[in-house]
């Protein structure tokens, strides 16, 4: 069910985490995410979070904070699709 009060998926996070360049489709998701995360703090955290992951793997002198976990994005994504999928039981 897709509705204007649904928060942020992981996916769409990600992506505008991650993306480069603009255009039609990161314009339209950048659109999305920000005027989200400017009335949602737990989206605005969440972004966070991947932000601070995607810039440090971009910048691989960081490596050293993930060397004791294997930490990606990928992991983040399960993680996070997973916290989702407990807070969705939560709500009802
Ligand atoms: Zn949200």
């Amino acid at each position: 069910m897709k509705n204007n009060t649904e928060h942020l998926t992981a996916e769409e996070m990600i992506k505008f985490v991650s993306f480069k360049g603009l255009n039609e489709e990161t314009k339209e998701l950048a659109s999305k995410v920000n005027s989200h995360i400017l009335n949602c703090d737990v989206c605005l955290e969440k972004v966070r979070a991947f932000q601070m992951v995607s810039e440090a793997i971009q910048n691989l002198d960081a490596n050293e904070i993930f060397s004791k976990e294997c930490v990606d994005l990928e992991c983040v994504l399960e993680k996070c699709a997973q916290q989702e999928e407990e807070e969705n039981k939560e709500d009802n």
